[in-house]
């Protein structure tokens, strides 16, 4: 039977979600299933593995009903997962130790303050391009193996594994214990230049090597599973920003990407050499692909989209995300004002984590829709920011920006980013373009597509925001930004 479709599991941070792809990379059926999130103490968050398991697996088994289709007709599945969160499960029983630790937990901040008290942090930047963050999976696995009684020893004697999201659903699909180099580059373990887990960092937070997955290229055939009837082959697994990257196609070196949620995710990649930035960005591994690795810089936004949560639901001045762009566009501009969305510090270029937001700028005539209108601006300039600080790293200009993410859909705000980077913004066909990378990364490694030039014909534009600034309005901007940031660092008057 001819096999038509690509299955990807994308596990997200609240809900885990399955898509079949079609070879034109149209999407025949989504489902998605939403799980708890456990907060034992202020600070902590976890997941249940099983629940994330079972979630993942009955929108697997209802994605294959809805398109009417059955095992027999999914070429590969791709795994793509909220990143850094981490498992540890008994080998022999596959039953976790301990919930999952997710990304958000800050109850290693300590473990990470030690780190960096003792002089070790550069020497895990230059190893790992990450910083010593409780972000991360290192300090996470330490955490679980100093308070489960027993599990160091375990886990020395080889009966622990220990994985992030990818790794675990691969082992309940197929029993294979691996992971992808994108996913291990953001352990705080692995040594993004040697490709391999890091001995010295191991020693450092005390892990056993006995306890990790094998590191493997993102797209490859990792081993097949039963699970959904017949056997189909596991064919990739990539974290979710680098899988994103892949979806928009962005093969190239100096393509970069944005994705608009909650905050915002923009990664550029560096092709075939791992840039170290100067100013606080991560060096991360884009994917494993035919023989070589690929790199990417990445930076955040930590307010992006949730700024325009804050004016529905703390400020009440819209009554929907969407509403935002009608409002935003009753005013030609924000009216000299700025809102600088601060509210946990601010991030690349400036490194000020005691800052807190202000609005500036404020007159008489300032009104709701000027409010607004800054607020969505504010997302624009962060982001400018940021791609401003990869290209001071790399020396290169990005063509263009590709775009995703909830508030991509806002046409106000992509026209402001395109004209305060002077560069076209474009929105690909596909929006789920995380699920989008992990399917291409499988159906390359199992023939669907036959190379990326047939993927780079699939992947097609929607819309394309040209930049119709000049440079006299451009640099004003900037500069009205760039003061109201004075404004709001916590060294200002
Ligand atoms: P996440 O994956 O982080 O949950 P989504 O990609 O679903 O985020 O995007 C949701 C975010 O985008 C929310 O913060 C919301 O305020 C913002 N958002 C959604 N639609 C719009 C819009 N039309 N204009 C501006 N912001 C929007």
């Amino acid at each position: 039977m001819s096999r038509h479709f690509i299955l990807a599991l994308d596990q997200g941070t609240t809900s885990s979600r399955s898509i079949l792809f079609d070879a034109e990379g149209g999407m025949a059926a989504v489902a998605q299933r939403e799980f708890r999130q456990h907060y034992p103490q202020p600070g902590w968050v976890e997941h249940d593995p099983v629940e994330i398991w079972a979630s993942q697996l009955a929108t697997a088994k209802e994605v294959l009903a809805k398109a009417n289709a059955s095992p027999g007709d999914v070429a590969a599945i791709g795994i793509t997962n909220q990143r850094e969160t981490t498992v540890v499960w008994d080998r022999r029983t596959g039953e976790p130790i301990y919930n999952a630790i997710v990304w958000q937990c800050r109850r290693t901040t300590d473990t990470c303050e030690a780190i960096q008290a003792r002089g070790l942090a550069d020497e895990f930047q230059r190893r790992t391009g990450l910083v010593v963050d409780a972000y991360f999976s290192g300090t996470k696995v330490k955490w679980i193996l100093d308070h489960v009684p027993g599990a160091r020893a375990r886990a020395a004697r080889g009966e622990l594994c220990f994985g992030t999201i990818d790794s675990w659903l691969l082992y309940k699909l197929t029993g294979v214990h691996a992971t992808d180099y994108s996913n291990a580059s953001r352990t705080l373990l692995f040594n993004i230049h040697e490709r391999q887990w890091d001995p010295t960092l191991l020693g450092e937070l005390a892990v056993p090597a006995e306890m990790l997955p094998e590191a493997r290229p993102s797209s490859q055939v990792y081993g097949s599973t039963g699970v959904l009837g017949g056997n189909i082959p596991v064919a990739s697994l990539v974290g979710d920003q680098q899988g994103a990257l892949f979806g928009q196609a962005a093969f190239h070196p100096s393509d970069c990407k944005n994705t608009y949620g909650t905050g915002c995710f923009l990664l550029m990649n560096t092709g075939e050499t791992p840039i170290a930035s100067k100013n606080g960005l991560l060096t991360t591994i884009a994917w494993g692909l035919d023989g070589k690795i690929e790199y990417a810089l990445e930076g955040s936004v930590f307010v992006g989209g949730a700024v325009i949560q804050w004016l529905r639901d703390g400020l009440k001045l819209i009554g929907s995300a969407a509403e935002s762009e009608a409002v935003a566009r009753e005013v030609e501009d924000a009216g000299g004002v700025h809102i600088v969305p601060a509210f946990v510090g601010l991030g690349a270029p400036y490194w000020d984590m005691r800052a807190r937001g202000t609005i500036s700028g404020l007159t008489r005539g300032a009104g709701r829709a000027h409010l607004v209108r800054a607020a969505l601006e504010s997302i624009a300039f962060q982001s400018a920011d940021v791609v401003r600080t990869m290209e001071a790293d790399t020396g290169a200009r990005i063509p263009q920006l590709r775009v995703d993410g909830g508030a991509a859909a806002n046409n106000l705000l992509m026209q402001t980013q395109a004209d305060l980077l002077n560069t076209p913004v474009v929105l690909g066909q596909v929006i789920e373009t995380t699920a989008l990378g992990a399917a291409f990364l499988a159906g390359l490694a199992v023939g669907f597509w036959p190379n990326l030039e047939s993927i780079g014909k699939i992947w097609k534009v929607d819309r394309i925001f040209e930049p119709v600034w000049d440079a006299g309005k451009r640099a004003a901007a900037l500069a009205g930004w760039e003061d109201a940031v004075r404004r709001t660092t916590s060294s200002a008057e």
